[in-house]
């Protein structure tokens, strides 16, 4: 069975960048049956931000690269925006931790500007730095952190979550981190799940799963919500560094072509959109180019 007209076929975790493949990584996306991207941002220069300023011109970059991808190969394309939680750690050796911190916490106050003023759909990533770092800096880690998930509460948004693989424990830690926060688990999305655990051991959070096989098989049969990602990185000095663009739409196909068919893909990419995001991503039934 080929995939249903009217299905979007959706990457949740992507990064494009004006030095990379850029709107052509989009386009072999869209031939190979991909409809709709969440594009995170990232920062597009060798060294880390320093000035609020910095941050504003990386988001607006990601926002002209969104545009390009929109009005040349006809992809949807969500923003999500914050400033990379390791960041902290860079700008700290060079501002110190307590400037370090407030420029960060001003670029989650700027990120959830763009949220409520529609220019992005979630803040990411925000999270913690993925290595071991000195006190001061783990403890403005969290800081940094709780306040990414006030931002995201205050500006009714989902936050996509930047970490370390999890299992159970640290599941159930960013869990009660939600709870503090007042933002509902299921809102919390850790990017980049590499184990399949049930909804219970994930302690309501919601998983992105890399795109892998064995990952998406596993997931067909979960409730909503879960997502689907390659974090395609778009970088040209470590090609096939992650899963390339288009293999969400490839796994798509090879389901709909095995015997469960189409019907599971719903989940991810039509029914976890709404019930995270709130919004429900349509398809234009027009011709793929
Ligand atoms: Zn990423």
């Amino acid at each position: 069975m080929p995939l249903p007209r009217d299905l979007p076929i959706v990457d949740h975790h992507c990064h494009l960048s004006p030095a990379g493949q850029g709107v052509e990584a989009a386009r072999r996306f869209r031939r190979a049956g991909g409809t709709h991207l969440f594009l995170a941002t990232q920062s597009y220069e060798p060294r880390v931000p320093r000035s609020l300023e910095t941050y504003a011109a990386q988001f607006a970059t990601t926002e002209s690269l969104a545009r390009r991808v929109h009005e040349e190969t006809d992809v949807t394309v969500y923003l999500v925006v914050a400033p990379y939680p390791v960041d902290l750690v860079g700008a700290s050796a060079v501002l110190g931790v307590r400037a370090a911190l407030d420029l960060h916490r001003s670029a989650l106050d700027l990120a959830g500007r763009w949220v409520r003023e529609h220019r992005a759909v979630a803040l990411g990533e925000v999270g913690r730095p993925h290595f071991e770092v000195a006190p001061d800096i783990d403890r403005a880690a969290d800081e940094a952190f709780d306040h990414a998930l006030a931002v995201a509460r205050d500006s009714d948004c989902p936050v996509v979550v930047h970490s370390a693989d999890l299992d159970v424990a640290g599941y159930l830690d960013l869990a009660r981190r939600a709870d503090r926060a007042g933002i509902a688990r299921e809102r919390v999305v850790k990017h980049y799940a590499r184990s399949h655990l049930t909804r219970d051991e994930r302690s309501s959070v919601t998983p992105s799963y890399l795109a892998r096989r064995e990952l998406a098989q596993a997931a067909l049969s979960d409730p909503a919500p879960w997502f689907l990602e390659t974090d395609y990185l778009d970088d040209p000095a470590r090609p096939g560094a992650v899963l390339d663009l288009a293999t969400v739409p490839r796994r798509a196909a090879a389901v709909a072509a095995s015997p469960v068919g189409a019907g599971p893909l719903r989940i991810p990419f039509v029914e976890s959109i709404a019930r995270v995001y709130g919004f429900t991503p349509t398809v234009e039934m027009v011709g793929v180019p």
